[in-house]
């Protein structure tokens, strides 16, 4: 797809990879509808943008609300034929408990996998099916879905309820491409590693430097980096089904 054809929304816009995937699109010709829980976050990127760039409210874990975006896109747009399913969450029994070394599956609460699980996992659910269902009904011509996982996707301790999410966002990004291909929609997925965003800039910097020895590459990414991967998600018409890993080569 051309970017200048695309009308996509991102969602978790306005704070780390989500801002840079909506601002970098918005440049380079797509029509963005830019959407988060955080209203002042979404003002402030609608000041940054050049080029379409639209914001709406909106809760991925909430069926009315994803619907309400979809139809404010349409509104705002003309149109909607694209969704990055970025916005995520996590909520580590690693980081939050105090004794670290037992940061394992018994001291995971039942809040802490539920509203990952919302987030992470439902999130794209709902705006893929509302999306998706919005192209085939209204005789669009295909349409792309980018689904956010994660290299954390293999299994990463302390990380139940996210590892479970990233690594079925990457088991129904092959089933919703073989779905939806026969509608000329088709499906990919971006799994980032460590990325200089806000999440990691809220870690304890001796976990930061244990874990950036352990990258090949011997940094931590760029968000600009993932939306190379995200770009050429969204151009290349024989891409669907398959996960990018954009990790510095990290070993899982
Ligand atoms: P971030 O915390 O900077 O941004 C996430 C955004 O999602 C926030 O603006 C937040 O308000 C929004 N959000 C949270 N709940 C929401 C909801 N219910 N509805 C709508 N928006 C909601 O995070 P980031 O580091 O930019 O991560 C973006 C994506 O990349 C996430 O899916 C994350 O899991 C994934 N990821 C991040 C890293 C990393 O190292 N930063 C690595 C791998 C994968």
């Amino acid at each position: 797809m051309n970017l200048s054809d695309v009308k996509i929304i991102v969602t978790g816009a306005a704070s780390g990879m989500g801002r840079a995937f909506s601002l970098m699109l918005a440049r380079d010709g797509a029509a963005v509808m830019a959407c988060d829980i955080d209203e002042a976050g979404l003002a402030s990127l609608k000041e940054e943008a050049e080029g379409t760039l639209e914001t709406c409210v909106a809760d991925v874990t909430d069926e009315a609300s994803v619907a309400n975006l979809v139809e404010t896109t349409v509104d705002a747009l003309g149109g909607v034929n694209g969704v990055v399913n970025n916005a995520g969450i996590f909520r580590d029994a690693l980081l939050v408990k105090k004794d670290r070394k037992t940061g394992d599956i018994r001291k995971m609460t039942m809040d802490e996998w539920q509203s990952v699980i919302d987030v992470d996992l439902t999130g794209p659910f709902l705006c893929t099916r509302e999306v998706a269902a919005h192209i085939i009904e209204s005789g669009g011509e295909g349409g792309v879905i980018v689904n956010i996982s994660s290299v954390s996707r293999h299994g990463n301790r302390g990380q139940s309820n996210y590892s479970a999410a990233k690594a079925g966002l990457i088991a129904d990004t092959k089933l919703w491409a073989e779905e939806l291909s026969r509608h000329g929609i088709r499906v990919g997925a971006v799994a980032p590693g460590f990325i200089d965003t806000p999440i990691l800039q809220g870690m304890p910097e001796r976990m930061l430097e244990k874990m950036t020895a352990q990258i090949p590459l011997g940094r931590v990414g760029k968000p600009e980096e993932i939306y190379q991967a995200v770009k050429f998600v969204i151009e290349c018409d024989y891409f669907t089904g398959r996960c990018i890993d954009v990790d510095g080569g990290v070993q899982v």
